[in-house]
């Protein structure tokens, strides 16, 4: 037999690495910004078009390529950033195993523009499908531009396996949050489609954090600083009350590096104990700095994942110093975090994190939740509010809103399986177990419902409703009431905007990020204050969007979940019988819009059988 086996062409053997490295637009805005920061950059502008399928380009100030370098950086294993063995122990930058140019080279079309900082004429490069199709010179800054275009344009596959635009986006706009999130010396900026998405001025932690996740989150940070002699841990957890019901803000960085850590977040979580409820994701910014040679970053191409040399006791300090930071939040809560956002001021980050220096309380942290006295505050300015408003509405409050609106209430429904479900007109009145389900009597024995997943399917349909018949039901605010998205969201916002005003919100956009909310829907005025529920609307959404749903079902799906009634919600008669029977009115009564059963009947004769013995 003939010999067979042959080496691979190196356009192939990149393309096949190209798999592992670069999945999609965010992977090459990744790679990109990293190699900037590893130049030394002090300012990168990443440039994005059409979610990064037509264009991603990276414009950085750093050191700049030679010409051999500029060339040699698009072989494979070709890096400056570590030359033997050894190295792989100390490594200090992003970067270090030489692919990324390679691959993306391999799978897109790529100009790079570079010039050092001393050469008067730069180069560019043109490259495509792994071949240098043409270098000159030419004039340009110190630093470097990459122009990513068509990617994936020989890989139709991956192409085809790319998600919709905002899906894209929402990752590209994900990496570079994280990026910008462990170097907030580095000025940076980022633009979509002509629109300028963030602008972030050099600064420290905080003010990084604030200016990318907007003004509100300053008073919700909570700062933490802990040095031991393998780790020194600093960074800003969450107040307990901005802890949110979906995943979301929650960065760990090891060595400015974002890494993904189910047992660091398990140890944060555990830190928070009972400060916030089981299903809880608590906020936070952890910035992790340890020894180079107690981590091994090699795990996984991304780099994402991480392994420590003393992971139990990082685990410790971890749980220890995020237990510290919340205890003493507990006993000083009118410590004004918020100072020292201002840009300009002076980059010291180790001064902004030590603005703490409050006794520890933790073993009363738990009872003292939450008399701190800027909550206290807002509870009594709350109830004065209340008050007036009780007093302008009393006319609506007589009446729930909701049973203003038109039911057509079947008498019938089927279940799951096609089994039918008759109702009892005036049968006994239904009864709440464990303020969780709600027992009723039906013809043919009795129906337990979960009054969650019930009134999620309740809310999902009615806001589907509303969606297409354009009729809503606002229920005013007294005083309009002001939100401020961070820009993502913002960018996201500016989408569905009118949409949410036709489920029955009134919002207006107040420009910049800033939303004015003069309505919501009437069907909701018992379920949170308003600012509340737009945030949970808008977590849920993007959260949602992973799932492709389109843009109505993601909306009236998103606030249905957002704002149904919980399970451990007492419920008094009424409004369990007017549960039931808007339930009845659904479509498919059976399935909260999440897949979860809502109902469970027992029929006389399983009953009658389990009695038997
Ligand atoms: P790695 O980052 O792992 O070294 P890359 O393929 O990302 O591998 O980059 C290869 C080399 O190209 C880098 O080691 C660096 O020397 C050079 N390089 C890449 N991007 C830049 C940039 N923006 N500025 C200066 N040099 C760069
Ligand atoms: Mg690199």
């Amino acid at each position: 037999m003939p010999d067979i086996i042959q080496l691979l062409p190196d356009s192939i053997a990149n393309q096949i690495a190209a798999g592992e490295v670069i999945q999609r637009p965010a992977s090459v805005v990744k790679e990109l910004v990293e190699n900037a920061i590893d130049a030394g950059s002090s300012e990168i502008k990443l440039i994005i078009k059409n979610a990064g399928k037509t264009l991603i380009q990276v414009i950085d100030n750093g050191k700049g390529m030679s010409d051999t370098d500029a060339r040699m950086s698009f072989e494979r294993h070709a890096t400056s950033k570590i030359r033997k063995a050894e190295d792989l122990f100390s490594i200090s930058t992003k970067g270090f195993r030489g692919e990324a140019l390679a691959s993306i080279a391999a799978i897109a079309q790529v100009e790079m523009i570079t010039k050092t900082h001393e050469e008067e004429l730069g180069r560019r490069l043109l490259v495509a499908g792994s071949k240098v199709t043409k270098q000159e010179p030419c004039q340009a800054q110190g630093g470097t531009t990459f122009s990513v275009k068509n990617l994936f344009f020989n890989v139709p596959a991956r192409r085809k396996f790319l998600k919709s635009d905002p899906v894209e986006l929402k990752h590209i706009i994900e990496e570079f949050k994280r990026v910008a999130l462990a170097h907030p010396t580095i000025f940076m900026s980022m633009y979509s489609n002509e629109q300028e998405i963030y602008h972030l001025p050099a600064g420290n932690y905080r003010q990084r954090i604030v200016s990318i996740m907007g003004k509100p989150v300053n008073d919700r940070l909570v700062p933490i600083e802990q040095d031991t002699e393998i780790v020194t841990i600093s960074g800003f957890v969450g107040k307990p009350e901005a802890a949110k019901k979906t995943k979301g803000d929650q960065y760990i960085f090891v060595n400015d590096r974002f890494i993904k850590s189910n047992y660091l977040n398990h140890a944060i979580r555990m830190a928070y104990d009972e400060l916030i409820v089981k299903e809880a994701y608590p906020l936070f910014f952890l910035y992790i700095t340890v020894d180079p040679s107690q981590i091994d970053i090699n795990v996984h191409p991304t780099k994402t994942e991480i392994k420590f040399e003393e992971e139990r006791l990082i685990y410790n300090y971890v749980r220890v110093a995020v237990k510290h930071a919340l205890g003493s939040y507990n006993v000083s809560p009118t410590l004004n975090f918020g100072a020292n956002t201002n840009f300009g001021n002076s980059v010291d980050n180790k001064r902004d994190f030590g603005s703490v220096n409050a006794e520890y309380n933790l073993k009363s942290s738990a009872a003292n939740r939450p008399a701190g006295q800027d909550n206290t505050l807002e509870k009594s300015n709350l109830k004065a509010w209340e008050q007036i408003y009780a007093g302008m509405h009393q006319q609506s409050e007589e009446q729930p809103a909701e049973t203003q609106q038109m039911l057509t209430v079947a008498s019938k429904i089927s279940t799951e399986s096609g089994e039918e479900i008759s109702k009892i007109e005036e049968g006994k009145p239904p009864y709440q177990i464990h303020n969780t389900y709600i027992l009723t009597h039906i013809k043919s024995g009795f129906l337990l419902i979960d009054q969650q997943a019930a009134h999620e399917r309740i809310l999902y349909e009615e806001n589907l409703a509303s969606l297409s018949s354009h009729q809503k039901l606002t229920q005013k605010e007294l005083f309009p009431r002001t939100i401020e998205l961070d820009n993502a969201k913002a960018a996201i916002m500016q989408d569905i905007l009118p949409k949410i005003n036709a489920m029955g919100f009134e919002i207006e956009d107040f420009g910049g990020r800033t939303y004015l909310i003069h309505g919501i829907p009437a069907g909701l005025t018992g379920s949170a204050d308003a600012t509340v529920l737009m945030e949970r609307l808008i977590d849920q959404y993007v959260s949602n969007m992973e799932l492709q749903l389109g843009i109505e079902d993601n909306l009236a799906r998103s606030l249905a979940v957002s704002a149904a009634i919980k399970r451990g919600k007492s419920m008094e008669i009424p409004e369990m019988k007017l549960m039931i029977d808007r339930l009845f009115a659904c479509e498919v009564p059976y399935k909260s819009p999440t897949g979860r059963r809502c109902i469970v009947t027992m029929d006389l004769d399983t009953i009658l059988k389990q009695f038997l013995g």
